[in-house]
């Protein structure tokens, strides 16, 4: 990175529940780290955590990630899905099993609603994959609502069931 580009922060949710979930997710933030334009800040603890949707599927492994980059938003997006697909993704259900998944959760004070692009991430208040590792993370990070991440977790605590997550050990339960 020169210094004249400008740095925005980001974070990006990665989720894999299908084969060597931990491998998949090794390879992703790798690819992540190796792009041009991104640097690495940050990351989460792995958690496990329980499917959302479609139920019949394997629990999740879901880590959190800050970056910084030069990228724009849409550059980024498209750098996720290109490591998506490298990976093998194969989407045969909607909120079924991937190998990996890779979400643009929140770019600077960015608020966007495009076809191609919603930040922050449509449904990242609601999922406690996403509230529980950024909190580890970021807690005082303001969002673009003003709220703070650890508000955003109260709030998400205070309202939704909670699905169950755990932080990974590397055992199998
Ligand atoms: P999913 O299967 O949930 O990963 O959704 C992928 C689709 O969501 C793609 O068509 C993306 O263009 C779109 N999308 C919209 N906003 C985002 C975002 N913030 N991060 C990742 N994908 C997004």
């Amino acid at each position: 990175m020169t210094g004249e580009e400008k740095l925005h922060h980001a974070f990006i949710g990665l989720g894999s529940n299908m084969g060597d979930r931990m491998a998949y997710l090794e390879a992703a933030l790798r690819e992540i780290t190796a792009q041009p334009g991104i640097r690495l800040l940050k990351a989460s603890s792995c958690y496990e955590s329980e499917p959302v949707g479609y139920l019949d599927q394997d629990w999740f492994i879901n880590r959190v990630v800050e970056v910084e980059t030069t990228l724009a938003p849409l550059e980024l997006l498209h750098v996720l899905q290109g490591i998506e697909n490298r990976l093998g993704r194969r989407r045969l259900i909607r909120w079924g099993p991937r190998v990996i998944d890779l979400d643009l959760l929140l770019f600077g004070n960015l608020v966007l609603r495009t076809r191609e692009l919603t930040v922050p991430h449509p449904r990242m208040y609601e999922r406690n994959f996403v509230l529980i590792p950024l909190n580890e993370i970021a807690p005082k990070y303001r969002h673009p609502d003003g709220r703070t991440t650890a508000e955003h977790l109260q709030v998400y605590l205070a309202t939704a069931p909670a699905e169950k997550i755990r932080l990974w050990t590397g055992e199998e339960m």
